[in-house]
């Protein structure tokens, strides 16, 4: 299949031809058709399928009639809002809105907290047909009357999981409230839980579901391997991967900013090029890191999972968790950060002995096994034993999972203290040499692994 066959406009086409995409991805195939239609659209893809491409193309196509170059601020109301959980993401969104549509005189702006609002409201004042905002700011601006949403004909809500968890249900509710009721709406979400089910059934009409992943499923181009090792040495092991891999280029997950703080200072200190991002940085900060990271100036980029969503960085080799996530998807969404858009990836977990559980509530979200990996002088017997739980543990855990926030959930500071089994009974795990550079796999295990460690490996039994 090609871009010209969906019925794009040259425009578009030259645009896509521009950023060097041969064919669509399997969620454009799908969307582009359906939204070109007008119908509603509510998608199950996760982040590296291309799904910006697959709703911002087909609505700057649907807007194309209605582009002019009038000075007029009255001749371009806002036509479509896009709604996105994080200020990255926005941003992101919006370059892809503006790279799209850079042969088309439609106009787009990005409004997110925690910078100036005056210049988002001279911005709304000189008229824009699409703007892509978080819910909390948006609203800031509807309470100020700096913005007129009367006129929007496309609603889309992106991550839409993501804006769950994070508590902005609520206002995503106030903010449908004062749009046209008369309009199309596109829902895109990573995971499609019955929450987002639910989500989409009070917003949507008739949508039109689209699925192109696996429910939950992890990338399908990441090659996913646990590390087992004692906490205390996590960071002793990371610098050695990132130097013996070697790794030029990785997010690192830290569950706290305390963490992604105290983490960054000591790669610094080991003569490893990183910074920490997270919400405690100001804006200007994270946008300063994000761009030494993308040029490559940078080349670890420590950040927690609020700070690191959205962000788009083409070709990412390798995600480490240095920490595994307490909420089982989020490892969906940390990994889907590699193995983009047909690229391989990596995605490397170091996992202490009191980590058992949350590895085995991945294991199970995802169902499949991850492949043990244990590396000469760091692979304790307990860390092992932590690497490979009792397969029934989940069903009796001792302790309650913490439950999902319903209001937006702030990073922490600290590790909550979490009591988990340590002493589970060791379980073999596969393990290879690597010879070879990394294999894609999916659920199915594969035997050949990169030649990424050379003597630091050694098969796991
Ligand atoms: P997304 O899932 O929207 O975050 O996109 C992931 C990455 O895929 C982005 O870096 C896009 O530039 C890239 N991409 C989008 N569409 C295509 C395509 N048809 N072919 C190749 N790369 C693409």
């Amino acid at each position: 299949m090609t871009f010209e066959s969906l019925g794009l406009s040259p425009e578009l086409l030259r645009a896509v031809a521009e950023q060097g995409y041969t064919e669509p991805t399997p969620i454009q195939a799908q969307a582009i058709p359906v939204i070109l239609a007008g119908q509603d659209v509510q998608a199950a893809a996760q982040t590296g399928t291309g799904k910006t491409a697959g709703f911002t193309l087909p609505i700057l196509h649907r807007l194309q009639p209605l582009a002019n170059t009038s000075v007029s601020p009255a001749k371009h109301p806002i036509r479509c809002l896009v709604l996105t959980p994080t200020r990255e993401l926005a941003a992101q969104v919006e370059t892809s809105v503006k790279t799209y549509g850079k042969y088309l005189p439609l106009r787009s702006t990005v409004i997110y907290g925690g910078v100036n609002i005056a210049p988002q409201i001279k911005a709304l004042q000189g008229g824009v047909e699409i703007v892509v905002a978080t819910p909390g700011r948006l609203l800031d601006h509807v309470q100020q009357r700096t913005i007129n949403l009367s006129q929007v004909e496309i609603l889309v809500l992106d991550e839409a999981d993501r804006m769950l968890d994070m508590g902005f249900i609520p206002d995503i509710r106030r903010i449908v409230a004062l749009l046209p009721a008369q309009r199309q709406n596109l829902l895109f979400s990573a995971t499609f839980s019955d929450d987002i089910k639910k989500l989409s059934g009070g917003i949507l009409r008739v949508p039109v579901t689209i699925e192109v992943a696996r429910r939950n499923a992890t990338a399908d181009l990441v090659r996913q391997v646990v590390y087992p090792v004692h906490k205390d040495r996590k960071r002793e092991l990371l610098t050695q991967l990132i130097r013996t891999l070697p790794i030029t280029q990785a997010i690192v997950f830290t569950r706290t900013k305390h963490g992604a703080n105290r983490l960054c200072g000591q790669l610094e200190r080991d003569g490893i090029n990183a910074v920490a991002i997270h919400s405690d940085k100001t804006q200007s900060h994270r946008t300063k890191s994000l761009s030494d990271f993308k040029e490559g100036q940078v080349n670890i980029l420590v950040a927690t999972d609020i700070a690191a969503r959205g962000l788009d960085v083409d070709q990412m080799p390798y995600v480490v968790n240095f920490e595994l996530p307490h909420v089982p998807e989020d490892y969906i969404h940390r990994i889907g950060r590699t193995g983009r858009a047909g690229t391989p990836g990596n995605a490397l977990s170091l996992v202490a002995p009191d980590e058992s559980r949350e590895l085995a509530d991945i294991e199970k979200l995802i169902k499949s096994k991850i492949e043990a990996v244990r590396v000469d002088g760091f692979d304790s017997p307990r860390a092992e034993a932590a690497a490979r739980p009792p397969r029934s543990a989940p069903a009796d855990r001792a302790t309650p999972r913490s439950p999902r926030t319903a209001h937006p959930q702030p990073e922490p500071d600290e590790t909550p203290v979490r009591r988990t089994p340590v002493d589970a009974p060791r379980v073999s795990a596969s393990g290879a040499h690597f010879s070879r550079p990394p294999v894609a796999s999916l659920g199915k295990k594969t035997r050949e692994v990169p030649a990424l460690l050379g003597g630091l490996v050694k098969k796991a039994p």
